[in-house]
């Protein structure tokens, strides 16, 4: 597994069945509501987003559905991947994305300035405070902000998602 997921929770997968999913247990208590989205990732390059719901009276163990069925056959039984709920799952794979070409966003008083929020740290990014956007692709049009594109997307560097935010918000444990 790549290294950038070792502190996050564990899925393993213990069976693929056929377009209805796959099972698999987690490695610790992790915090979803049936049903919930949430990603799955082995490599650090490629998440998987999908449904998590759980199997009746079978603690740690769940059901994944990942959201493009053509995932289910890149998916196999007893490898192990990062679980991340929707929330981190989106940011983690955002920084992790080594195909995304991020450009500076530079304001010439000429044109109208493109305005949002930083996807990593929620900042504001407009003519005073500019950042970098996604090219082309799945993730166009995202921004980061002038301190966390340096320090966090460009290394892509997730150890910001600290461990208290890991048990608190991922596991839910308080
Ligand atoms: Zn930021």
């Amino acid at each position: 597994m790549h290294t950038e997921l070792e502190r996050f929770p564990k899925f393993t997968i213990r069976n693929v069945i056929g377009t209805s999913g796959c099972v698999g247990e987690f490695d610790c208590d992790v915090l979803f509501a049936d049903g919930q989205s949430g990603y799955m990732c082995a490599d650090g390059r490629i998440f998987y987003r999908g449904k998590f719901s759980y199997l009746e009276n079978k603690a740690r163990q769940a059901k994944f559905l990942p959201d493009d069925p053509d995932f289910l056959s890149h998916l196999s039984a007893d490898r192990t991947y990062a679980y991340f709920d929707s929330y981190w799952g989106a940011i983690a794979e955002l920084i992790l994305d080594r195909t995304i070409k991020w450009e500076k966003m530079k304001y010439n008083g000429r044109t109208p300035a493109r305005r949002g929020l930083c996807s990593v740290c929620s900042a504001s990014i407009d003519e005073e405070n500019t950042g970098y956007v996604a090219g082309r692709g799945a993730h166009a049009g995202k921004m980061a902000c002038d301190k966390c594109y340096p320090a966090i997307v460009k290394p892509g560097n997730l150890s910001f998602i600290d461990d208290g935010t890991i048990l608190t918000q991922i596991r839910g444990l308080k």
